[in-house]
């Protein structure tokens, strides 16, 4: 009874995001430890996904929620013109993990923050170049700027109540290439088709790209893509954004995914797993010569919770601790066995068109049938959120314990960078039943 009651006011009284509100039966979580959580009935279920991708250090890290305490017990407000030492401790923190020319930083409470201000920084930078370059299959975020660059379906939602100025570039995503070209006799045609866009748009102040796409099915490009679409920025004189709200944090194996490629973006947001999600972040770091524009500049932007010192003490406590538990090659043993697991259900199940990943990192996408016809999203009218692979992920939640985040044709196969291979075969092994049904 009491559980139905609960249900009723977060269903009544409070919104779902990216949905209609009807039929809405949300699971009611108390508590987690590890790579698990328990709903209020004492149900225990497997994160594979790491929620939104964002938990990477699993649940109840006790080092980390000790330093959040301290700062909340010392300092836990003051305002951003004031210089708070957390604000210094966690700066320090940062400079040692980001890639080398990332040298200033702006923090705000979400990736969605992070792509806005990275969005206003480019243009006052570029000034009065104005146009961003982004993807179809991305996602930004959410608030009127970020969505504008997010290309998926959650922007068809809001047209044409978008920002200006957006320019849509192709993906590198080679099992539905929308050049309809082969890899790699296309001559990684969807970098080089940017060139003439640029050429053609001018006024283009700069790109923003996901280095692994992430919500849209995790695609990994091809080993020529980033290396050739960050000279075309730099050839263009266009600043190169990564958005590293997903792929960061050791996700991949690395500190940032651009480092898969000894990239060096002139802009790098990132979220999520700054702070392992024991507190909202979101970080705009900029390049030197970005930061030293704005000396003469004024950056007109900020928010009353940016640089908030308890949000800010998860930083140094979570790069502590991902060094303390050796995460990045953590990441690469355990993702290896978990592709190879992945791979070998991508043989038993015609249900998968394709497996893709790096580090913890994968997706594995499903079919319709053995033409690849996807289960929606995309190229066809998008009417509602549930197709076929929202109900495999409900059932598979709700009849597994196992809990994926999904796509409308794809499941993101992302746990806490701590998981084990023991917990890694248990979520594979309830990927593999659900999908005997789906076959
Ligand atoms: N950018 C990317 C690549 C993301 O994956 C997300 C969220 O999933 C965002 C931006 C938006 O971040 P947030 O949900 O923290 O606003």
């Amino acid at each position: 009874m009491g559980e139905i009651e609960d249900k009723k006011i977060i269903r009544d009284h409070t919104f779902k995001t990216w949905s209609k509100q009807k039929g809405w039966d949300p699971i009611i979580v108390s508590s987690a430890k590890g790579v698990y959580f328990y709903d209020v009935e004492g149900k225990k279920y497997l994160d594979f996904s790491s929620q939104f991708v964002n938990v990477n250090l699993g649940y109840g890290n006790e080092r980390v929620i000790n330093s959040i305490k301290e700062q909340l017990d010392r300092l836990q407000y003051i305002n951003p013109s004031f210089g708070a030492d957390i604000r210094v401790k966690a700066t320090k923190a940062l400079l040692k993990v980001m890639p080398r020319n990332i040298s200033k930083f702006f923090y705000s409470t979400s990736g969605t923050e992070a792509n806005e201000a990275a969005i206003k920084i480019s243009r006052f930078y570029k000034k009065p170049r104005y146009k961003i370059l982004a993807r179809y299959r991305s996602y930004h975020g959410s608030t009127e700027g970020s969505i504008s660059l997010t290309g998926d379906y959650r922007r068809w939602f809001v047209e044409p109540n978008t920002m200006n100025g957006v320019v849509r570039i192709p993906e590198p995503y080679c099992f539905r290439c929308p050049l309809k070209l082969k890899y790699p006799d296309c001559g990684i045609a969807c970098a080089t088709y940017v060139d003439y866009v640029i050429r053609q748009e001018k006024n283009v102040a700069a790109m923003i790209i996901e280095p692994i796409t992430g919500t849209n099915g995790v695609i990994v490009p091809p080993k020529e893509y980033m290396p050739l679409i960050r000279k075309i920025a730099k050839e263009n004189d266009v600043l190169f954004i990564a958005d590293e709200v997903m792929t960061g944090w050791g996700r991949v194996g690395e500190w940032f995914a651009v480092n898969l490629w000894d990239i060096h973006p002139d802009i790098l947001t990132t979220a999520k797993g700054a702070s392992a999600s024991y507190v909202p972040i979101g970080i705009t770091g900029v390049s030197k010569e970005i930061g030293e524009f704005f000396e003469d500049e004024v950056f007109a932007h900020g928010h009353t919770f940016e640089a908030h010192p308890v949000s800010l003490s998860a930083i140094p406590a979570v790069i502590e601790e991902y060094e303390r538990l050796n995460i990045l090659s953590h990441v690469k043993v355990m993702g290896d066995y978990l592709g190879k697991r992945l791979q070998e259900l991508k043989e038993r199940h015609r249900s998968i068109g394709d497996v893709r990943g790096v580090g913890l990192f994968w997706a594995i996408e499903l079919v319709k049938d053995k033409n690849n016809t996807p289960f929606g999203g995309y190229d066809d009218k998008y009417e509602g959120y549930t197709t076929f692979v929202d109900v495999l992920a409900r059932r598979l939640l709700i009849e597994k314990n196992t809990y994926v985040y999904n796509g409308p044709s794809w499941f993101i196969i992302s746990p806490p960078l701590i998981i084990n291979k023991e917990e890694i075969d248990e979520g594979v092994d309830a990927i593999d039943d659900i999908l005997k049904e789906a076959d």
